[in-house]
């Protein structure tokens, strides 16, 4: 898995304050799509066992982590991604994860990794349907709380 860039102390990505990370790879293709520089799976860098080791200690000191891209649940990110939430998920038993995708929760819904994931925002972005709900991109995008 490749990612494009993380944010730390992040208020933008879901609740509290938190590191968000934005893998490579998505083959949504969505029309509007805010962030085309990473639907190439190959773009960005390597997602190294030292960047997520980084990642896991940064989460230390934050009340999650998010993630998104890109689509984290990419065939290609699938492995990766849940093994970085496997670890955070037992690092950091009391604070929580939201993925964003392009998939519908039904289509993803017997992946592994949702298991260890919170907070799902799933669907396509749709730009002719424009939203004033909290971390959605539009107003089909559903905010869907798999834990607790
Ligand atoms: S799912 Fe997200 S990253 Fe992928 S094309 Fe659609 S808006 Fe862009």
């Amino acid at each position: 898995m490749n990612y494009e860039r993380y944010y730390v102390c992040d208020l933008l990505n879901g609740e509290g304050v938190r590191v968000t990370l934005f893998v490579t790879g998505c083959p949504h293709a969505c029309p509007g799509c805010h962030n085309p520089s990473t639907w190439d799976r190959k773009a960005g860098r390597p997602f190294t066992d030292e960047v997520r080791e980084r990642l896991l200690d940064l989460c230390a000191t934050h009340d999650g982590l998010s993630l998104s891209g890109g689509d984290p649940l990419h065939p290609a990110n699938r492995e990766a991604v849940g093994e970085l939430c496997r670890l955070f998920r037992a690092r950091y038993p009391d604070k929580d994860i939201w993925l964003w995708t392009g998939y519908r929760h039904e289509e993803v819904a017997e992946l592994d990794v949702l298991r260890f994931v919170d907070v799902l925002v799933d669907g396509r972005y749709r730009r002719e349907l424009p939203t004033s709900k909290p971390w959605r991109g539009s107003d089909n995008q559903r905010l869907i709380r798999l834990r607790r």
